[in-house]
């Protein structure tokens, strides 16, 4: 076996439906007596059901979280954690509530409760993301760690099928990237098969039978995993490419994971052939782009960029930034064969089969 580097991270996880009950006794073993709950404008009324089962631990409600965690958000949640002198902060929500809360971690040091209502698996991972002048820039610091994670399946039952799909699709291509990482270990690619696994099987059921609780705990399952992979490795080539749809065509996060994933597969084909086996075992396919693309369009999602608003004409813009400070692929990025790529993701056809771009 290779000699590896693992590094276990320190967060409690409370798993199960009803576990949200819980709330009150986990703030206060974090110590928290004036927590402010955070969530996005459609799920205030969460928060303040959230902040009621607080008491007299909660400070208050802002509900002011928004995609990518723009400055302007950052700075009023900042500002608002500082006026009502919270000395804890609770993230009822998915990523975006998730990244703001981490926002305010990284520079008060707050501790962080998370109760995810998506699959992002923001949740699980030390990496801060903050939007500015059209770039989002990360950077991993355990402060901004949550140090306790409920995961209640029934906080996911409101999850609309149009995000549950590709919200799960976000957490399998954690899983994804994490087969072929640079750190990859045997560890990180044991969570990521059975991530994918759980997820493959669970989010079919998840849209045909949205209120089927136990298929949301198995998708929440798959989506924990997802997270834990995605805080020990870095992630490679597909995540660079939703940073860049993201940042700066502000296209929807989610989605263009779901998107991207089974192209990005068939450029790394040919240069990750033991990730793809293991990818396509977990899927039930013989080809892992090829099961991606089944399972995105089995879960009725959108499989083509033109259709989330990415403009034709900004994709050689997008194939130059991804090029620029590239993340580690098992596959050199060619831009030539990127360009491609973002061709394919855009008109939303079936993944190359090797001979279009290489893979
Ligand atoms: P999101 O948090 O933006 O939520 C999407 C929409 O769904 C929002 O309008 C939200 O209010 C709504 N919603 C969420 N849960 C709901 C529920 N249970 N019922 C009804 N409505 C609900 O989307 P997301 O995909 O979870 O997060 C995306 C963001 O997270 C991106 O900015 C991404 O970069 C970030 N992210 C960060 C990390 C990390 O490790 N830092 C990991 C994954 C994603």
């Amino acid at each position: 076996m290779q000699p590896f580097i693992y590094d276990q991270l320190p967060v409690r996880v409370l798993f199960g439906s009803g576990m949200v009950e819980r709330i009150g006794a986990e703030a206060e073993r974090l110590g928290i007596a004036r927590a402010l709950v955070l969530t996005t404008p459609g799920q205030r009324p969460l928060g303040l059901r959230v902040a009621g089962a607080l008491g007299a631990r909660a400070a208050g409600c802002f509900a002011g979280a928004v995609m990518h965690v723009p400055i302007a958000a950052a700075q009023a949640a900042r500002a608002e954690a500082l006026r009502l002198a919270a000395d804890g902060l609770v993230a009822a929500g998915g990523g975006s509530t998730i990244g703001l809360a981490k926002a305010i971690a990284l520079e008060s040091g707050l501790p962080i409760l998370a109760l995810p209502t998506t699959y992002s698996g923001s949740e699980m991972t030390p990496i801060v993301g903050i939007t500015e002048e059209g770039r989002k820039r990360t950077e991993r610091h355990v402060r901004v760690l949550p140090r306790c994670v409920i995961y209640d399946p029934v906080l996911t039952l409101g999850l609309p099928a149009a995000v549950s799909g590709p919200s799960g699709m976000n957490a399998l291509a954690h899983c994804f990237e994490a087969l072929y990482a640079e750190a990859a270990n045997p560890v990180t690619s044991l969570m990521a098969e059975e991530g994918i696994r759980a997820l493959a099987a669970a989010l079919p059921v998840v849209i045909a039978q949205p209120d089927d609780l136990a298929a949301r705990g198995d998708a929440f399952y798959g989506a924990w995993l997802a997270g834990l992979t995605l805080s020990a490795v870095g992630m490679a080539l597909h995540h660079k490419l939703c940073h860049v749809l993201g940042g700066r065509f502000d296209l929807p996060h989610a989605e263009t994971h779901a998107i991207l994933l089974p192209h990005v597969a068939a450029y790394n084909r040919r240069a990750a052939p033991s990730a793809m086996a293991r990818a396509a075992r977990a899927l039930g396919a013989a080809d892992a782009a090829a099961g991606l693309y089944a399972l995105v369009q089995g879960l009725g999602g959108k499989v083509a960029l033109r259709d989330i608003g990415m403009p034709e004409g900004g994709l050689d813009e997008a194939a130059d930034l991804a090029c620029l400070d590239p993340y580690y692929n098992p596959r050199p990025i060619e831009r030539g064969a990127i360009r491609r790529l973002l061709q394919d993701a855009f008109e939303g056809g079936p993944p190359a089969d090797g001979a279009r771009i290489g893979g």
